[in-house]
């Protein structure tokens, strides 16, 4: 599934221990918010409004996941 592909070059890029870092401290942060603090970890929105687009993984920048991060609620 792209879904996962996505979170594959996520970590890749991450070096592994820095996603799942940054995954578990964002979802922290996100727990007391509204919403579903799992869907809106960047790492999870990036990948969920991408999955779809089997071409995204090719034209993905590097860190895609930091728009995410900066615009909280807006989908791309
Ligand atoms: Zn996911």
């Amino acid at each position: 599934m792209n879904h996962e592909r996505i979170h594959t070059a996520q970590q890749r890029e991450m070096l592994f221990v820095f996603f799942y870092l940054v995954y578990v401290i964002e979802w922290l942060v996100r727990l007391p918010m509204k919403g579903n603090a799992y869907r809106n970890i960047s790492f999870e929105r990036e990948a969920y409004a991408n999955q779809r687009n089997p071409d995204y993984l090719k034209s993905r920048p590097l860190y895609a996941w930091r728009w995410y991060m900066r615009h909280p609620g807006r989908k791309k």
